[in-house]
């Protein structure tokens, strides 16, 4: 686990920006240099992507999450020993989450203060948690405060511990909320959903599972997650390698033994410098013998500055500290009556300009950044981005760029082209081969889809993925005209946010009052109306493509790995306050947004 040291003083957490990984670009605030200077930065940006582009043209076709075959190791959880025995079940519930991270707990949560009593969890991992049950690697932290990322403070009296919180103590926090709100009872894990079809006639979802279940619930939520089946590029010769192998998210304890120790004799190899890889690297750096990173992309990294929370300030909270705090990130920053007059009378294109270049200037303090910590000079070239801000998730650790100063550790910089080859002894480069007993993919997850493992027939049996097959078509994200009393957390043509547990409250909130409308009203379904999800779906375009940043963005998944055309389907890019208003703007005229059976 990260051993970041305890500051003394603590910066008193109410002291810090709500969310810090968020840099605020003001465009009131006039650039610093002349434009010559960011044009010519920018270029460099397009010819970074350009050349990164070349090399994978074939987008996200470029990875495969089919661990079938050779590859299903690679999806192996490492945390149960053996599937625990059970008989199938074929039972009804009200309410089933097909998931037990945390879109399915603050749900749930939402659902028992609503009197919803039958809810069953049913998950592919060995617990609930979700990300924070898969992913255990060594450093396992979040990146956004843990006074905001954390759900249900208020509900569950707690005060996370340090400003970022740690893998475990996330997980635990799961886990505490399951307890409370006794959502273990009816849980069942190891179980992964296959088939999820809408029996017209019963008005019932029934639900197939792996186990062979057939069981039966009135209401589905998909809380499948937006990042839960893990994918690797696809590397010719990689099936022959001979070593040990594993992906990031089933980092693999019985290998390297609790406390890396394991790996004091070994050299290492890691794909990828993604948000997990960066994370990992530091402390795999002090544990193996050598450590070979192989680099595409560099990531920017921020100061991390963790600190403990203050405990005079944690007693000071009053209830319902963390929904204001909730509150507040959604208002957004409060402007005074001349700043808003000053932005109004701003032409769009000097705010456009003025965004660049602050983003510009945040780029070159993390280039500078790297500088300052990195003494081998070509090292630290390689280590720098050359991409806008948030084009890719920014990451935020104190040890990453020091681990490069070590002497076990070495940068392999593929510039762009990352690794094309592996073969029994290790990955290969420029015709180099770099033996390894260990090789880690640190190559990421499938993203945002819906009916992972699982396929979901609605009425007419209509298979989710043909009904989205010129397009998505939802309704917030979370409903699909004919597919009644199914609710999708986690997708497309939501909100996007750096805070994902915001975004997942506020489509928990919003399931919990549909249900609850569906039940006090007598009725037995809900299904969005034709042309309310043709009004989202229309909303979800009008907000999309405003600025050319897609396309001008380095190639990974927050830009569908440089494809284009995508209709609308990609989250919605109005605000998140806008996204939150619309649907409880939606909830005022229930019977004319939705319809009901
Ligand atoms: P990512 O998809 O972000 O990263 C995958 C990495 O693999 C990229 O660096 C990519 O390079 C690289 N890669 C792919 N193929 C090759 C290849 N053939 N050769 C070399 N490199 C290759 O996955 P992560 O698991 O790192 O992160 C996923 C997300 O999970 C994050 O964005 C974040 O949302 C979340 N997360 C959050 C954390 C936090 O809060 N701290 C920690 C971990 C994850 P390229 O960039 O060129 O495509």
């Amino acid at each position: 686990m990260s051993d970041i040291k305890e500051k003394t003083p603590p910066v008193r957490a109410a002291d810090r920006p709500p969310v810090p990984g968020r840099v605020l670009f003001d465009p009131l605030r006039p650039t610093e240099q002349p434009q010559e200077y960011y044009d010519r930065i920018k270029e460099k940006f397009a010819e970074a992507r350009d050349l990164r582009l070349s090399y994978r043209p074939d987008g996200r076709a470029q990875y495969t999450s089919d661990l079938t075959g050779e590859l299903a190791r690679y999806e192996i959880d490492p945390h149960v020993a053996e599937p625990d025995q059970r008989e199938p079940i074929s039972d009804t519930v009200e309410v089933l989450f097909i998931g037990g991270g945390f879109s399915a707990l603050l749900t749930a949560a939402r659902l028992r203060e609503r009197g919803v009593e039958s809810i069953r969890i049913v998950e592919r991992g060995g617990d609930v948690g979700g990300t924070w049950y898969w992913n255990r690697y060594p450093g396992v932290a979040c990146d956004v405060s843990a006074y905001d990322y954390l759900p249900l403070l208020d509900e569950m009296n707690y005060v996370p511990g340090s400003f970022y919180a740690k893998g475990p103590e996330i997980f635990a926090h799961c886990q505490a909320i399951a307890r409370k709100y006794e959502l273990y009872d009816l849980a069942v894990f190891q179980t992964t959903v296959t088939s999820t079809t809408w029996d017209a006639k019963a008005k019932l979802w029934r639900i197939g599972t792996d186990r062979g279940d057939t069981m039966s619930a009135r209401f589905v939520i998909c809380a499948n997650g937006t990042l839960s089946k893990p994918k690797l590029s696809r590397i010719e010769g990689m099936e022959r390698f001979a070593g040990y192998s594993f992906h990031s998210s089933r980092f693999d304890y019985n290998y390297t033994k609790q406390d890396l120790s394991g790996l004091k004799d070994k050299v290492v190899g890691i794909i990828g410098t993604g948000a997990s890889a960066v994370q990992i690297i530091p402390r795999v750096a002090k544990a193996a013998k050598e450590l070979y990173v192989f680099q595409r992309t560099p990531s920017a990294i921020d100061i991390r500055d963790d600190t403990p929370t203050d405990p005079k300030w944690a007693a000071s909270l009053k209830p319902g500290w963390q929904q204001e705090r909730r509150e507040k990130h959604m208002r957004g920053p409060i402007l005074t009556e001349q700043q808003k007059q000053d932005l109004a009378n701003l032409p769009r294109e000097v705010k456009i300009r003025r965004q660049e270049n602050q983003n510009i200037e945040h780029m070159m303090r993390i280039h500078q950044r790297v500088e300052e910590i990195v003494q081998d000079r070509a090292t630290a070239e390689a280590l720098k981005p050359w991409y806008m801000h948030r084009c890719k998730r920014p990451c935020y650790d104190d040890e990453y760029l020091p681990a490069f100063n070590l002497p076990n550790v070495h940068l392999v910089d593929t510039n762009g082209r990352g690794i094309t080859e592996i073969n029994e002894r290790g990955p290969v480069f420029e015709g180099r081969e770099y033996p390894v007993d260990v090789l880690i993919y640190a190559t990421g997850f499938e993203v945002q889809v819906t009916g992972i493992y699982n396929q979901i027939r609605g009425e007419n049996g209509l298979e989710l993925n043909e009904k989205y097959a010129d397009g998505m078509r939802t309704v917030f994200g979370i409903h699909s005209h004919g597919y009644p009393n199914l609710f999708i957390m986690g997708g497309y043509q939501a909100s996007f946010q750096f805070n994902l547990t915001f975004m997942l409250q506020t489509q928990g909130d919003h399931i919990a009052e549909c249900i609850k409308y569906v039940r006090e009203h007598g009725h037995t379904t809900i299904d969005a109306a034709s042309d309310t999800e043709q009004w989202w779906v229309d909303e979800v375009i009008r907000n999309r493509g405003k600025t050319n940043r897609n396309k001008e963005c380095t190639p990974g998944y927050y830009n569908f790995e440089g494809e284009s055309n995508r209709r609308q389907d990609g989250n919605y890019n109005g605000t998140f306050f806008q996204y939150y208003t619309h649907m409880t703007e939606t909830r005022k005229e229930m019977a004319k947004h939705f319809l009901f059976a």
